[in-house]
């Protein structure tokens, strides 16, 4: 898994730590990777793939703390 691979990644950047990603391979450890998604054919854009993570990390915590 790669940032390459993450919604939140374009062109090099990741939106969320809005900085340029030089190890791509932080997506191994990334508590915000998430596969892109799409709407139709066009992939969602990075500040909606970051949205939807915000989304679903938010969900997670009020369900509490998964079994690893
Ligand atoms: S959110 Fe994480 S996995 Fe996605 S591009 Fe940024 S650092 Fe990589």
């Amino acid at each position: 898994m790669t940032c390459q691979e993450c919604g939140i990644y374009e062109k090099g950047i990741c939106y969320y730590l809005k900085t340029k990603i030089d190890d791509i391979n932080r997506a191994n450890t990334c508590t915000y990777f998430i596969a892109i998604r799409f709407d139709g054919n066009e992939p969602f854009s990075p500040e909606e793939h970051l949205f939807f993570k915000e989304q679903e990390l938010k969900s997670r915590k009020l369900k509490g703390p998964l079994d690893p």
